[in-house]
């Protein structure tokens, strides 16, 4: 942790403004007061109080609070004060990290917007069609929200002016330093009019954020939101270690036994496992759909509205694709495989205990993971508590409670007569007593998610693993021998296929693809990293090494990409060129080049983005560098 992390984090007690000051105290105009009404907002959280008149009066502003507090009104809200209706040229922009977020961020300004006719927000985000935007960027907006990459371009072939911008935003610093788009935000910052607005907003102060603050901002004044803020306050933790019951059995335990249950978001690892997941707990009568990042954007957004209007009470989901998600009911956050570090934990647990709700964190730890519970309990100087199960009896205990309640409410709201003939009829016919009638109904009723939990025997675990359909995990996966898996590095029975490692630390084949752009072109391995995880919506942690030659460069990506991230990925551009992604069939390119200058490679390193290049022991990603194969071996042989 840097210095400035650490201050952060000590600095003292939360500071929870208590509720005196109102959103009409801090200037605000009236459209925009009448809009936080009809929100519902009944007063500004301690960052919007701190930040608002700042912004207001025109300063620049270095912001710092965690995910929850309230950021988007914080800079929403004044821009739309100051906002000049009947000139409709960008005088705001706002630069998020993901194109999740620039959504989110573009439908916040249209609800705070609701009382300004006329008002127009755009989200300009990779991964859509340009034609589409530049059509939108034609019909003029007040307000850009958009995601590094593709503004650039857009300013680039100047289908967008920013001549007129009074103030820029950037939300998530910190996020946009670790998916390697910092590079991307200075030359934005470099091509807006020097007498902007600037406001930046990170909930840590990296060494190449506070950089940007000193290099972009004039003389800001800081605001932040100290040590334990409401939102990880507010959220009650605790893990459950792995041990006998099946992961999936101790799952359904608990949201069964859960009393404050409403709805929640369940993290497993891997893309595939959310599909996974979700059928097992939809076979077990849960409302509940996958979230990942190969489901299209519509797809995605229709699962956050399910979820929203209760039409769905669990989502399983990736990390990446539950960034930002923003659904105040979410009541639990489910940790079934453990986070990739503290960082990632925070993110998943700022998911619940949204707008001052109360939430529950669950983790679930194996024994060999312990370790890294104990690391995020540092990171967030927070006990994680030790959850004992719920007993068997006790989920039976409350699902007879709610089944009672589901009768009770049936004999009182509903016109019962038909099935009340029904049952004299069947008492005839059966012979049989209207208890014995009544049991075999509440049989039926119950059938899909019976009320009575039954033990599973153990199983070996060979055979739990069968019955759940999962791939047995490799040896390491299962504490023996192994911490890590054995970087096969790149061999020769492989050539060009390389093994990464996805955030569980699975090994990951990764393919060498050639893409046409190279540093004749300009192009530098920051472009090519930002382009790919923005347009492709792939972690960067998918990114491995990157060699830039003269016309063309290599990267290396799992080699299982889905059609679509193909397609989207060959037609994508950067520095002006399209990219034509295809995989790197050819002779494997020149690693010495032969007495030519042309095809001298970049040196094959990462760049930007380091904390995720690490694993959680403080090991480099095999793909960072060429670093020698026993690294990884770990009490391997290797
Ligand atoms: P951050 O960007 O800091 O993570 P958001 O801006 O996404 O936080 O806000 C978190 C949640 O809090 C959102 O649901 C938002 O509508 C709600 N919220 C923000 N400000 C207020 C307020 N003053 N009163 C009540 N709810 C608020
Ligand atoms: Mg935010």
């Amino acid at each position: 942790m840097s210095e400035s992390e650490s201050e952060l984090m000590e600095s003292g007690e939360a500071v929870i403004e208590s509720a005196t000051v109102s959103f009409a105290d801090l200037g605000l105009s009236p459209p925009i007061l009448q809009a936080l009404a009809d929100v519902g907002y009944e007063t500004p959280s301690s960052i919007q109080a701190g930040c608002i008149p700042v912004l207001l009066a025109g300063k620049d502003l270095l912001g710092m609070a965690q995910t929850g507090t309230g950021k988007t009104a914080a800079f929403a809200l004044p821009i739309l004060s100051k906002l000049h209706l009947e000139n409709a040229t960008p005088q705001a922009l706002v630069l998020t990290p993901t194109r999740e977020l620039a959504i989110q961020v573009a439908e916040a300004f249209a609800r705070y917007a609701k009382h300004l006719p006329g008002f127009h927000v755009l989200p300009i985000y990779g991964g859509q069609s340009y034609g589409i935007q530049l059509k939108q960027l034609a019909r003029g907006a007040h307000v850009i929200v958009g995601t590094p990459g593709r503004i650039m371009d857009h300013l680039e072939r100047e289908s967008l002016s920013l001549a007129g911008l009074k103030t820029l935003v950037l939300d998530e610093g910190d996020e946009m330093l670790r998916m390697g788009f910092i590079d991307d935000v200075e030359w934005i910052l470099e091509h807006t009019p020097a007498e902007r607005q600037t406001a930046l907003f990170s909930a840590t102060l990296p060494e190449a954020i506070r950089r940007v603050a000193q290099n972009y901002l004039l003389t800001p004044e800081e605001v932040s939101i100290k040590a334990a803020t409401q939102t990880v306050a507010a959220i009650r933790q605790c893990y459950w270690q792995v041990s006998g019951l099946h992961k999936l059995d101790a799952l359904t335990r608990i949201l069964d036994a859960e009393s404050e249950f409403d709805a929640a978001i369940i993290f497993v690892r891997t893309k595939l496992l959310t599909e996974e997941l979700a059928n097992k707990l939809e076979a077990r009568g849960y409302s509940v759909a996958a979230l990942n990042g190969d489901m299209n954007q519509q797809a995605r957004e229709r699962v956050i509205e399910q979820l929203k209007s209760g039409g769905l009470d669990i989502v399983v989901a990736t990390d990446v694709a539950a960034r930002g998600i923003d659904v105040p009911r979410i009541s639990h956050v489910i940790n079934y495989d453990i986070p990739y570090d503290a960082e990632a934990y925070v993110h998943r647990i700022g998911r619940t205990g949204r707008a001052g709700r109360a939430g529950t964190a669950i983790l679930f730890a194996a024994p060999r993971e312990m370790r890294m519970l104990r690391t995020i309990e540092r990171a967030t100087r927070q006990p994680i508590e030790h959850l004992i199960l719920p007993t068997q009896q006790a989920v039976t205990d409350r699902r007879v409670s709610l089944f009672k309640e589901r009768v009770a409410q049936a004999l009182t709201t509903e016109d019962l007569d038909f099935f009340e003939s029904l049952v004299s009829e069947l008492e005839t016919e059966q012979e049989a007593t209207p208890e014995r009638i009544a049991a075999a109904l509440a049989f039926l009723a119950q059938r899909e998610r019976p009320l009575r939990l039954e033990e599973k025997p153990q199983h070996a675990k060979k055979r739990e693993y069968a019955e759940y359909g999962l791939p047995r995990p490799p040896r390491y996966e299962r504490g023996e021998r192994h911490e890590r898996p054995p970087y096969r590095g790149r061999s020769a029975s492989f050539p060009g296929e390389d093994v990464g490692e996805d955030d569980r630390g699975n090994a990951v084949v990764m393919t060498r693809y050639r893409i046409d752009v190279g540093r004749a072109h300009g192009v530098s391995p920051k472009d090519i990293v930002g382009a790919i995880a923005n347009e492709g919506n792939l972690p960067s942690r998918l990114i491995g090494r990157i060699d830039l030659y003269e016309e063309y460069s290599t990267v290396d990506l799992p080699n299982d990409l889905s059609k679509e991230t193909m397609q989207i990925l060959r037609s994508a551009w950067v520095r002006r060129r399209q990219l034509n992604l295809a995989p790197d069939n050819g002779a494997p390119p020149p690693r010495r080049p032969s007495g030519g200058r042309a095809h001298k490679p970049y040196g094959g390193e990462r760049f930007g983005i380091p904390p995720r290049d690490e694993d959680f022991h403080g090991n480099p990603k095999p793909w960072r560098s060429e670093r020698p194969v026993g690294r990884f071996g770990r009490g391997g042989k290797k």
